[in-house]
């Protein structure tokens, strides 16, 4: 048995197989290859395998976003399955006698080429798909690809560190636990893990070794250990822990359909934080009030392209809708820093968390940031939307916000679509926000404060760096008087103010928040019945 220390991001116990998860190698080995028979029997293997999750994929974007954005798996299939792409590949394996990869690999390269030399927009839209199948082709050929399907039951997933964008790959209901060597509380995968209610361990003592793949392990997130072949009395006490652990969560149950107010009489918006639409079920089953923050970039993160105004327009209605008129506060587009999106093509930069990101991406590029505002103002209609925008650091900033929302309306209502009364905030969560929170407050129905941001900018310590952990002081008084000064202003100003960040379930603080005059806390959904319960003895 092995023993291995991590930093706990959420606790629980979870107990099952390893899977060591290897990011997907875009190198492309060229050998040449004796047997080309079983080369090709290797090709056509990875290409039923493609083809079988490509056919997932189609149901699955059926289901979650129709048939008309469904569709493009079913082009993928069909160019997989191309006669003088397959033939091509063949040639290079049987006559040239080069290894599958590279047989894929160059014919892609030539297709792809083919097809950006056409006129017509529509084939040249065609190369990227040519390069995404045999990209999927490549990656099951060199073994480094994940996929819901290479996990055949829930796994405890063991990677040296995750980014969002691979983190939202995973099937949720495939995943037991997140193990990763590096990584910090605060990153993003640690919040999804939250998010997603499993326990987890970032900044993990632990090799990313091939030969754990598939040994029984046991992440213990309220000791922030793993175990890797825990021996039998081990198992037997985590197994004990673990049925602690639920009973608990069951006792929780009775909190569910009570009022979140203090002992006084103060009522609190007890609200979740999401990533998307699969989180709404966690909402609901929890009980939370509403939705405080829905980070709208995980939607964009899981295309390969920019997400369009209508597939956009029906996951922001699904949820109004399955939220059944309860509030939903949707943060427009928060990218760069840790959220990197390929097809957006950001610059390299050198300091990327004080970079150009979230709403200096989206008043720079004001299409993408109008085609969100778009879909939004449209589904507003569907339920009760708030908008609410990241990174504010100026009066400025908001004016033309508004102006642009005011053009969006004004298009909207010449094209007889409805929209329902949205309410507008910011996110508190650059010090200079907080600081001129007076000024900001008169433009704006809310604020919400982002802790996580606001720590890292007010301490100067990057939230993605695991190695200055020692140095961090989520409770520093500094970001305390600026959550202080900000609910203060707010209020002088009619606007409600909340803490949607995750200093807002640490339940050490919730005594202070309620005492500073905070309106709302915002939580993963998994922490929303116990914080219930301590505001309810506060
Ligand atoms: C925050 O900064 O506290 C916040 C809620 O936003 P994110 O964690 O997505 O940056
Ligand atoms: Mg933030």
């Amino acid at each position: 048995m092995l023993v291995k220390e991590g930093k706990s991001v959420f606790n629980g116990v979870a107990i099952g197989k390893i899977f060591v998860y290897r990011k997907a190698d875009k190198a492309v080995s060229q050998n040449q290859v004796e047997d080309t028979t079983a080369e090709m029997a290797r090709f056509e293997a990875a290409k039923e395998k493609a083809m079988s999750q490509l056919k997932g994929l189609y149901e699955k974007a059926l289901k979650d976003v129709g048939e008309e954005e469904a569709m493009i798996f079913d082009v993928h299939q069909m160019l997989l399955d191309d006669l003088d792409y397959n033939e091509s590949i063949q040639n290079i394996i049987e006559n040239d006698k080069m290894n599958a990869e590279y047989a894929v690999f160059m014919t892609c390269e030539q297709f792809a080429a083919m097809f950006l030399s056409m006129d017509d927009d529509y084939m040249r839209g065609r190369a990227a798909d040519v390069k995404d199948i045999s990209e999927r082709v490549i990656s099951i050929l060199n073994g480094s690809q994940v996929s819901p399907e290479a996990m055949p039951e829930p796994v405890i997933i063991l990677a040296e560190d995750l980014a969002p964008s691979e983190t939202v790959q995973f099937e949720k209901d495939k995943l037991l636990a997140l193990v990763t060597q590096k990584g910090s509380a605060n990153s993003h995968t640690a919040i999804l893990a939250r998010t997603m209610n499993i326990p987890s361990l970032v900044s993990t003592d632990v090799e990313v070794d091939p030969d754990y793949d598939g040994k029984m392990a046991v992440v213990d997130g309220f000791a922030g250990l793993l175990y890797i072949d825990p021996d039998e009395e081990t198992l037997t006490k985590m197994y004990e822990k673990k049925g602690r652990a639920d009973q608990q969560r069951a006792l929780l149950q009775e909190m569910k359909g009570k009022e979140t107010v203090t002992k006084s009489g103060k009522h609190i918006h007890l609200y979740s934080n999401i990533g998307g639409i699969q989180d709404v079920d966690a909402v609901l089953e929890n009980d939370a009030e509403g939705i405080g923050l829905f980070r709208s970039e995980f939607l964009y993160l899981e295309c390969d392209d920019y997400p369009s105004e209508e597939v956009q327009f029906e996951a922001y209605k699904t949820v109004l809708s399955r939220m059944g008129g309860k509030k939903v506060i949707i943060r427009t587009l928060d990218i760069g820093a840790d959220k990197q999106i390929g097809y957006f093509d950001l610059p390299k930069e050198e300091n990327p968390a004080l970079g150009y990101r979230a709403i200096r991406i989206c008043l720079t590029r004001e299409e993408v940031f109008r085609t969100q505002l778009r879909a939004l103002y449209r589904a507003s209609a569907y339920g009760t939307l708030s908008i609410m925008f990241p990174m504010i650091i100026s009066v400025k900033e908001i004016l033309r916000i508004k102006e642009i929302v005011e053009e969006v309306k004004l298009e909207l209502a010449r094209e007889d679509k409805p929209v329902g009364n949205v309410e507008l905030g910011i996110m508190i969560e650059t010090p200079a926000a907080a600081v001129i929170s007076d000024l900001l407050a008169p433009y704006v129905d809310f604020f919400s404060i982002g802790t996580n941001d606001l720590s890292q900018y007010t301490l100067a310590i990057d939230r993605q760096n695991q190695s200055l952990d020692n140095f961090f002081d989520p409770h520093h008084e500094a970001i305390l008087r600026l959550i202080q000064v900000t609910i203060e202003n707010a209020h002088k100003y009619g606007a409600w103010c909340g803490i949607c960040g995750e200093l807002g379930a640490d339940m050490e603080l919730t005594q202070r928040f309620i005492q500073m005059g905070i309106d709302e806390l915002s939580v993963s959904p998994g922490y929303t019945l116990a914080l219930r319960k301590r505001i309810r003895e506060c």
